[in-house]
């Protein structure tokens, strides 16, 4: 019996999170943190989730110290999800992304802190941004840290504070790097969503660039299991850790757009080109030996499978992303003072 604080789980990966523990694990309590901000739902969860007695849902700010302690005193493990997530809206308007992501962190942090006696881990959900473009293929813990967004910039300031609380305090602290994820539940401002429902809807698949910039993609209860691995795993072989979360296969986007039309039996004529998205990373690649060697962890879904379940979940969901439709695309101002449409 355990009780888990899991911050952000109305949103995409935290909710998938959510379901995991719900399904796997009977006896654990789960507490949720969420700001429900345009990008979380709590529709993410089932009706049978939020009625049972084991789950709690709590409506408030990961910056707010007051709720953010009481919920970390309750808690045996955190997982800590919460942020502002779309590289694109960082460039549009970011002073958000560092109160919550980087602020947002220090309150969580703090809280364990306070609690470090009873705090059994603290798991830090951070990202494959903070490393920029790849210098090494493929790319370890040790890759250098270049970030190369505003948001990319907040997510590795919330990872090293992390860390630094592991070496100056001892906090029980863990940090994932997941590459990028995919599955049921991700806002259509992000590329795999959007390139399905513009799919289903005949309209535009656009692409930044000339679509050779190259991700890796991992499904999102991949993920969780990863999770589930730390959450479970010997302390002493996880504590002050880094572990990257990926596949070690990286795919363009514009082959990921081929593959969606493909796969809806659209033309390839709905491909359309835009500029390319400033601050864009060239390719990641993720070297997951590690993760591999002390958590026996290893990705499952195969990206061809995980693709397939995601537009299942899109076809069998539409009243969900339907109401998404008008924030598929957001405005940046470039360099140069222009507008453009991400
Ligand atoms: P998301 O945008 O879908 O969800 C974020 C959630 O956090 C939402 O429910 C939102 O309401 C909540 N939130 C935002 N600000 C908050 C605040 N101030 N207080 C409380 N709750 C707040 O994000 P996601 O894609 O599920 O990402 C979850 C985490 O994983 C983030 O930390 C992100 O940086 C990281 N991550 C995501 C990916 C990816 O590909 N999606 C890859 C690597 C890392």
């Amino acid at each position: 019996m355990k009780t888990i604080l899991i911050t952000g789980g109305a949103g995409f990966i935290g909710s998938n999170f959510v379901k995991y523990i719900y399904k796997n694990y009977p006896d654990y309590r789960i507490l949720v943190l969420d700001a429900l901000t345009y990008a979380g739902n709590p529709d993410n969860l089932s009706e049978e989730i939020k009625k049972n007695n084991r789950f709690e849902f709590w409506y408030g700010d990961v910056q707010n110290s007051e709720i953010v302690n009481a919920l970390v005193q309750q808690s045996d493990v955190v997982v800590h999800f919460a942020a502002e997530t779309h590289v694109a809206r960082s460039i549009y308007n970011n002073k958000q992304f560092y109160m919550t992501d980087v602020l947002g962190t220090h309150t969580i942090t703090n809280a364990v802190l306070k609690n470090q006696k009873t705090i059994e881990r603290f798991i830090h959900i951070s990202t494959s941004e903070v490393y920029g473009t790849a210098e090494q293929w493929p790319m370890s813990e040790e890759h250098p840290l270049k970030p190369r967004s505003p948001y990319a910039s907040a997510k590795t300031g919330a990872d090293r504070l992390v860390y630094s609380y592991y070496t100056t305090y001892d906090l029980p602290v863990v940090i994932v790097r997941p590459f990028n994820n995919y599955g049921p539940s991700q806002h259509l401002e992000k590329v795999i969503p959007r390139f399905i429902a513009n799919a289903m809807l005949d309209e535009p698949l656009t692409i930044h660039g000339d679509g050779s910039s190259k991700r890796d993609w991992i499904y999102v209860e991949d993920h969780c299991e990863a999770l589930d691995k730390i959450i479970h795993a010997d302390i002493d072989l996880v504590k002050g850790e880094v572990f990257n979360l990926g596949t070690g296969r990286s795919i363009d986007v514009l082959t990921i757009a081929r593959m969606v039309l493909d796969e809806l039996g659209k033309p390839e004529s709905l491909i359309k080109y835009l500029n390319d998205r400033p601050g864009q990373v060239v390719e990641h690649i993720a070297d997951t030996s590690k993760a591999e060697k002390i958590l026996d962890w290893k990705y499952k879904t195969e990206f061809e499978d995980g693709l397939k379940k995601t537009i299942q979940w899109s076809q069998e969901n539409q009243e969900m992303w339907k109401e998404l439709l008008w924030m598929r695309t957001i405005p940046i101002v470039t360099a140069s003072g222009e507008v453009q449409e991400h």
